[in-house]
């Protein structure tokens, strides 16, 4: 069972606080109507998780495209258990204190999974595992190492956490088993990590993008990142957030909607419109990015067996 941490509460703010900050209300705008359709599709994603005791992070943080994608037969596993050691505003994920060590068959379980899903492309993310001395970075490389052993034609794509003890240590683990893409979300603007990432830091987190960026040519992958729209940030807050990440070399960005997952969390502050979506989209090329994935629904997973090649 996962330990709460002291002072706990599963957002930062207080139900006073959430009040001060407000945020939209009234109905959900269309384009974010989502049809709830499952088929055998989904039940067999779902299946197959409970099967081998894997998490998703479809599952875990509410994702609303999770039975778009579960029904095309796709999801983002969840490595290193289910409990975070941070308590980001936004995130549906529990929160708290691990209370098991990294599962030594999980690498192999993973490697099954898809497999049996018969993916091309397959994107590995994890909780933050500040427990661990190494953030989990050797836990994260074993993954891909069985995922390349098992399926040498799938195309695995790493969302890690900003492994702040150690970030030149993690990356060499990481990227020694060469990913096809290695993806580090920086989830909003600087303006609003201390709202809504209280136990993370901006430039960090930039500067993980940056080394990971530097060694492009040595894994023969690219970098990614992304972030959420909604949480109070400016337009040109967005447009300064973009050119940092450009800047420190990422080739790949997505951008969607935040969505309140639960009313313990971050409240939604702007709905911004696809042809919003549309414009930042646009303003990204213009920077150099090689693929700005950027809609309502987008997440940093969503549709990233698109943003391998070329
Ligand atoms: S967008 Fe990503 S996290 Fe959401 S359901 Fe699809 S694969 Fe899972």
């Amino acid at each position: 069972m996962p330990v709460k941490l002291p002072g706990y509460s599963p957002s930062p703010h207080s139900a006073a606080g959430r009040a001060r900050l407000g945020g939209v209300s009234g109905p959900k705008p269309d384009w974010l109507r989502i049809k709830v359709e499952t088929g055998p599709g989904y039940n067999r994603v779902r299946r197959l998780m409970r099967e081998l005791s894997l998490h998703t992070v479809c599952e875990e943080a509410r994702c609303p495209n999770v039975f778009e994608c579960w029904t095309r037969g796709t999801a983002t596993i969840m490595v290193l258990g289910d409990v975070c050691t941070r308590r980001c505003g936004f995130c549906a994920v529990a929160t708290g204190r691990p209370a098991a060590p990294p599962d030594p068959a999980e690498p192999d379980n993973v490697a099954r999974a898809v497999a049996e899903l018969g993916l091309k492309h397959v994107v590995i993310t994890s909780v933050d595992r500040d427990d661990l001395p190494d953030g989990g970075a050797a836990h994260f490389a074993a993954v891909v190492r069985a995922l390349h052993a098992a399926l040498p034609e799938c195309a695995v794509e790493v969302l890690t956490p900003d492994f702040k003890q150690d970030p030149e240590r993690a990356l060499e683990l990481v990227l020694a088993e060469r990913p096809a893409i290695f993806s580090h979300n920086i989830e909003t603007v600087p303006e609003l990590y201390r709202v809504a990432r209280p136990g993370s830091r901006f430039e960090h987190s930039l500067d993980l993008l940056r080394r990971a960026s530097a060694r492009k040519a040595a894994f023969g992958g690219r970098t990614k990142t992304a972030i959420m729209l909604g949480l109070g940030e400016t337009d040109a807050q967005v447009h300064g957030t973009m050119r940092a990440v450009r800047e420190a070399g990422v080739d790949i960005m997505a951008m969607g909607q935040y969505l309140r997952p639960t009313a313990e969390h971050l409240p939604v502050q702007r709905y911004v419109s696809p042809a919003e979506f549309a414009r930042f989209r646009d303003f990204g090329l213009g920077l150099g990015f090689a693929h700005v994935e950027a809609g309502p629904l987008v997440r940093s997973s969503y549709h990233a067996e698109q943003q391998a090649g070329g």
